[in-house]
């Protein structure tokens, strides 16, 4: 069986961890990093690429450089802000509602899931080829306070990249386990939460290894992006005061407007003022047109007043449904990278006065709370348990639009609710359940997933049949419903599924071409490797070739000088043909004839440096020959093969020479 991992998926950033001897470890990137760009997108040539190569691109390639997704993410477009909407690239409703992302290079439209399965799918490359091991599962987090169709959607993702879920967990709850890993005491923790594009906050209680959600609450369209925004309308309304234009137009201008502000908002972050310089930023009928501003703390303060206020309400709902008071709270771990912004900070001391805790890292503390998640599904970390919460209130829709609570939110999970229903009319012979998610009093309010019909019901009065209707949630807060039809013991189970963007057959058919494509990507990775060594080997063959011609002139080594030509030929006959085990043939005779014109260079100079002298001297300045680094450094024919060869036929010897013996005693 493959390796588990913990994946923290970000808005902004994602990070993957492992468990390695007892400890969960963050594993670098491919290229080198600890988190890796939640971005994807398409290069011209139609190739997809992620993370940071994807960065890379967005200044110069907006339409088809995807990031944010995961603020769509089980989302239907309509529940969308205008916020989420503002980026450079094309999103549009499908027929059905769902959001999709268009790629003009491919000319194919996405569904969020699909896209960000290839975050994870790299994570996991990243991982796979860290752990010099196949990785089949994992734990991924989601922001607590997603839904049942974001939740769904995350799964789908996971899926499309190959994976299996062994559980979703809530961010902040990796983070708290992250914090209480290894700690004894016992602790009242808050856990504070703003990424780039979510907010979570949540209460638990921490003691002895056992982990107690008490209540959770936050906002998921509202992060570090949003702080962004604010900066990019001042520079924008300001730009248009000056010269009426609007830069918000211009994809383009969007994306380095938008960086633009990223940089200075962070840069406030430590200094009072920052400088922002946008040179050649559009043109009018004058000419060029650049941005020149400087933006201090106290201005952007005032920009962002609003989405102070968005913060504080999650945080005192939190409190309210858990009923502890500011003072209860023992500690405060903020987590995501835009609780490093002064105000933000102040605010969180102003609800709970005390100083955040500074041993975790904000970064990497989710998906290190991942890894521990995994580490105890694997059995390789014991003695830790986990009691989460569901996030929002969860019940169906009863006759005149009233939402019927069944499980009220902040509920400990795993847990099973039911209760008996009735018919609204007089031989109504079925009943639809439509399973609602949220708040508010109003149903049709609250987010719909999905409904199912229970028929089959025998003729009787209004409110005598009885339904029974049963909610279970797992302890990944994913929901199956079913509903029994008492008289009859007829039973309808839904589990729900409508949250994703996708269906079933649409998941199917992803899952196949990705196959399909890893399958043909391999093979011509394959082949161009295989071309690509052989080229190498031929540019190599020839000058030893040459220099061989210089050295032994054009007959001194005719044997081994003609085996080496023949092989040659024998290359490049096969270099362009499909069939990769006659190239493989071609190019492992290659190899030997150069290992024995090598050997013939060796003998020759053997004799040339000593003909006559004793042979000690002379198999002595073979060997030293041979030992010598740069003789090997410079010898292209140091496959596999020939260092095999050296090691046992010279450098395990080297010791107590045998040759010493044979000869001189
Ligand atoms: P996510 O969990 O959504 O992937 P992260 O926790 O990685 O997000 O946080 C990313 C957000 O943090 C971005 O909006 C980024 O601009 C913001 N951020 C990072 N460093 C700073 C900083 N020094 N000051 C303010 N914001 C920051
Ligand atoms: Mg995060």
């Amino acid at each position: 069986m493959g390796k588990i991992v913990g994946i923290d998926l970000g808005t902004t950033n994602s990070v993957v961890g492992v468990i390695e001897a007892g400890r969960p470890i963050i594993i670098a990137n491919s290229e080198g990093n600890r988190t890796t760009p939640s971005i994807v997108g398409f290069t011209k040539d139609k190739e997809i690429v992620i993370g940071d190569q994807a960065r890379r691109q967005l200044v110069l390639n907006p339409k088809n450089t995807f990031y944010n997704l995961k603020r769509f993410i089980g989302c239907d477009w309509d529940e969308l802000d205008e916020n989420s909407i503002s980026v450079p690239y094309n999103v549009k409703a499908n027929d059905s509602g769902s959001i999709r992302v268009l790629s003009p290079f491919t000319e194919r439209e996405y569904a969020p899931e699909e896209l960000v399965s290839s975050i994870i799918r790299k994570l996991i490359n990243d991982a796979e080829t860290y752990l010099a091991d196949t990785v089949d599962s994992a734990v991924i987090t989601v922001p607590a306070y997603f839904n049942e169709a974001q939740r769904q959607a995350t799964k789908d993702a996971a899926i499309l990249a190959g994976i299996k879920v062994e559980r979703i967990l809530n961010e902040p709850t990796a983070a708290a386990l992250s914090y209480g890993f290894e700690k004894s005491s016992s602790n009242n923790v808050l856990v504070f939460d703003l990424g780039g594009g979510t907010f979570d906050v949540s209460l638990l209680k921490i003691s002895n290894g056992v982990f107690d959600v008490k209540a959770t609450c936050g906002d998921t369209q509202l992060g570090g992006n949003n702080f962004d925004s604010k900066i990019v309308d001042w520079l924008a309304e300001r730009f248009i005061k000056k010269y009426k234009i609007d830069l918000r137009r211009d994809r383009q201008a969007l994306q380095r407007l938008t960086e633009a502000a990223e940089k200075a908002k962070c840069e406030l972050s430590g200094l009072q003022k920052t400088k922002i310089s946008l040179p050649f930023i559009t043109t009018n009928d004058d000419g060029p047109l650049h941005i020149e501003e400087t933006i201090d703390r106290k201005l952007f303060e005032s920009l962002s007043q609003d989405l102070l206020n968005r913060l504080l309400e999650p945080v005192q709902i939190a409190l309210n449904d858990s009923g502890w008071d500011p003072e209860d709270i023992d500690e405060v771990v903020l987590v995501g990278g835009s609780t490093r912004i002064p105000m933000v900070q102040q605010l969180v001391k102003t609800l709970v006065p005390k100083d955040p805790c500074q041993s975790v890292n904000p970064d990497e503390v989710v998906a290190i709370g991942a890894s521990i998640q995994s580490g105890i599904i694997s059995g390789d970390l014991r003695d830790l348990l986990l009691n989460d919460v569901t996030p929002l209130s969860l019940g169906l829709e009863t006759i005149g639009g009233i939402m019927k609570v069944l499980i009220p939110r902040n509920t400990p999970i795993p847990v099973r609710q039911s209760d008996v229903f009735s018919t609204s009319e007089a031989n109504q012979s079925s009943v639809v359940v439509q399973v609602r998610q949220g708040e508010r009093p109003i149903a049709s309010e609250n987010k719909s997933l999905g409904k199912f019909k229970l028929s089959g019901i025998p003729p009787a009065p209004r409110g005598i049949p009885q339904v029974q209707v049963a909610f279970d949630i797992d302890a990944n807060g994913l929901l199956e419903v079913s509903a029994t039809d008492r008289t009859t013991g007829r039973k309808q189970t839904v589990t729900i599924s409508g949250g994703s963007n996708l269906n079933e057959q649409e998941i199917k058919s992803i899952i196949e071409e990705a196959k399909s494509k890893a399958n043909d990507d391999r093979k011509k990775r394959s082949v161009i490797d295989r071309k690509n060594n052989a080229l190498t080997l031929i540019a190599q063959a020839e000058k030893r070739l040459r220099d061989a011609s210089l050295e032994f002139g054009p007959y001194g080594a005719e044997r081994q000088q003609r085996a080496v030509e023949v092989a040659i030929q024998d290359v490049e006959e096969y270099i362009d043909d499909d069939d990769p085990q006659e190239l493989e043939i071609s190019v492992s005779s290659l190899q030997e004839a150069l290992f024995g014109l090598n050997r013939k260079f060796a003998v020759e100079k053997r004799i040339e440096s000593n003909p006559l002298q004793g042979i000690k001297n002379t198999f002595g300045s073979i060997k030293d020959e041979l030992f010598s680094d740069d003789y090997w450094d410079e010898d292209p024919w140091d496959n596999e093969m020939n260092s095999n060869y050296r090691n046992s036929r010279y450098r395990n010897t080297r010791d107590e020479d045998p040759w010493d013996n044979e000869y001189f005693l």
